[in-house]
């Protein structure tokens, strides 16, 4: 297979998996409108350039003001304190992360799979542009790669990597007719060129526990892996789908009961950034913001105004709209202009306090597609960012106590 996408049989392959998650999407918008109208949030359309704001203490209750603060009873991560002085708080926090470890030390990355599923794989000798195009129309913003001369699995196409032609062309203008006779299998070539990481490579049995799996997009830096099997019958690869970190986080936020005894609040919880942030403004270039997202490795930078009031956040797969058709003259936009570029069902831009807690934050997970929350205080001033892999982080790798066990 040449220059298609592949939807055939090396790699397995049923129909919904992508409907269903762009019906969730749909909800997500919903949920995202629903909350601005009920919440007293600012909304407005995307193309006004005043995105939804969602916050998880919109969906449950007010803003509770217990004694946790610094200084107070809560003033440290569960396990840093001795355990004669935590509070029933802090050891409801240690019990609700034993159930979701040993929850995800049980339950595969088959378990996550819905019954009925579409995979798009992309043959390596796919052009880069029609890749594009495919994401597009698919709405997707990653695919798994297959070698059809091998037959092997060859990594994961994921936004990163049309972030690194946008940087080859930003260096190299005048190779443009060239950069549109790029395949899919000359990327690594083109990341070498540069200087940058190349393909994603990273995989995993779905018979893993999920554990394992999301312990290797953690060291990884993935944001999401390819489950990759072996036939029994022609004992070759076969890419079975991918699971993301919302979904696995989504799967625990609806199997865990006890996601909801995680009651700290994140200021008395080590989880997110809260210094060094990227940010940038609306008349800010927006190779500028996409030379942020690169040279720090991260998924998104917020917009801000000139005092500090988060306005947007620019994404990474907010790149796909600015190259689409092969058309690089976009990305001489400020970042204002770019995120006009945005698709209508945007769903919004998630945000929360540092007095939130992860229990409603997997409640907010539960019900709506959130990739990161912004941090803001009541002026919505920019404090910090809470990306999923931050709360896979905590989740996972957060001491349980003085044991160290975890
Ligand atoms: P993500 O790219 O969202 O998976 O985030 C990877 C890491 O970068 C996480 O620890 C985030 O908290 C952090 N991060 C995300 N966005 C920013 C930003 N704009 N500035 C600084 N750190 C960030």
């Amino acid at each position: 297979m040449s220059d298609e996408a592949m939807t055939a049989d090396g790699p397995q392959l049923a129909e919904h998996y992508h409907q269903d998650i762009a019906q969730d999407d749909a909800k997500a918008g919903e949920v995202a409108r629903k909350q601005v109208a009920g919440g007293g949030h600012e909304g407005g359309s995307p193309s006004s350039g005043a995105p939804h704001f969602v916050a998880p203490l919109s969906y449950l209750r007010p803003v509770q003001t217990r004694a946790l603060s610094a200084g107070g009873s809560g003033g440290s991560r569960p396990g840093t304190r001795d355990s004669k002085q935590m509070t029933v708080v802090d050891r409801e926090q240690i019990e609700g992360l034993r159930a979701i470890r040993a929850f995800l030390n049980v339950r595969t990355s088959y378990d996550v799979l819905p019954l009925s599923y579409r995979l798009i794989v992309f043959d390596t000798a796919l052009l880069v542009k029609k890749s594009l195009n495919i994401l597009i129309q698919c709405g997707i913003v990653s695919a798994p790669l297959w070698d059809s001369k091998t037959s092997t699995f060859a990594g994961l196409l994921t936004v990163s990597d049309y972030i690194n032609v946008i940087q080859y062309y930003w260096q190299n203008p005048d190779a443009l007719a060239q950069i549109d006779q790029f395949k899919l299998n000359s990327l690594r070539e083109v990341e070498r060129a540069i200087g940058v990481n190349t393909i994603e490579t990273v995989s995993i049995h779905p018979l893993r526990p999920l554990y394992e799996a999301c312990t290797r997009m953690l060291q990884s830096r993935a944001r999401r892996i390819p489950l990759v099997d072996v036939d029994d019958e022609t004992q070759r690869e076969m890419v079975v789908s991918l699971v993301t970190q919302y979904r696995i986080l989504k799967f625990v936020s609806v199997n865990v009961k006890e996601t909801q005894m995680l009651k700290k609040p994140l200021r008395d919880l080590h989880v997110g950034s809260y210094s060094n942030l990227a940010i940038a403004h609306m008349e800010t270039p927006v190779m500028d913001v996409i030379h942020m997202l690169v040279k720090k490795n991260i998924s998104c930078v917020p917009i801000l105004d000139s005092q500090g009031t988060v306005l947007n956040v620019f994404e990474a797969v907010d790149v796909i709209a600015l190259i689409k058709g092969g058309d690089y003259e976009k990305l001489n936009l400020s970042a204002a202009k770019a995120l006009e570029l945005r698709s209508e069902d945007f769903p919004g831009i998630y945000t929360c306090t540092i007095n939130d807690r992860l229990d409603t934050i997997f409640d907010t997970i539960r019900k709506s597609r959130v990739h990161r929350l912004v941090i803001i205080d009541e002026a919505k001033q920019l404090k910090g960012v809470l990306s999923l892999s931050d709360i896979l982080d905590y989740t996972l790798n957060s001491s349980l106590g003085d044991d160290g066990s975890q």
